[in-house]
């Protein structure tokens, strides 16, 4: 699920968006405020590819624990599970410039994403 942090003044909505097959741009209206977010067709696009990057990662969650990633630290390499780095989800994704500082919400279809802003509810 992707879910728009609304972006008016005092509004604590976050709509659910629906990317499309054609991944062209969206209008999502705030169920809270009623202000309609319209998303270009770039955004979606980048929303699409992060919802095709989180399904990757849940393929290959039973060998998350497997894999290391090798972070350099002055003349050492830590090494670090993948599913420390990845395993953790949902994911927040923001856009800055044309995106207009847009933050969307990533999670799991049963997980509930009010409480990830703080358990703050709408
Ligand atoms: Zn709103």
């Amino acid at each position: 699920m992707i879910q728009l942090v609304c972006s008016s003044p005092g509004c604590a909505g976050m709509p659910a968006v629906t990317v499309p097959a054609d991944r062209s741009e969206v209008s999502v209206k705030c169920p809270s405020c009623a202000v309609v977010h319209r998303l270009s067709a770039d955004v979606v696009g980048k929303l699409a590819l992060m919802e095709e990057l989180r399904s990757a990662i849940c393929k290959a969650r039973p060998i998350l624990s497997d894999v290391c990633v090798g972070v350099s630290a002055g003349d050492r390499v830590i090494k670090i599970p993948y599913n420390l780095l990845v395993g953790r989800l949902p994911a927040e994704m923001a856009f800055a410039g044309s995106g207009l500082g847009r933050r969307f919400i990533f999670s799991d279809e049963d997980e509930s994403p009010n409480l990830k802003r703080g358990g703050e509810k709408r």
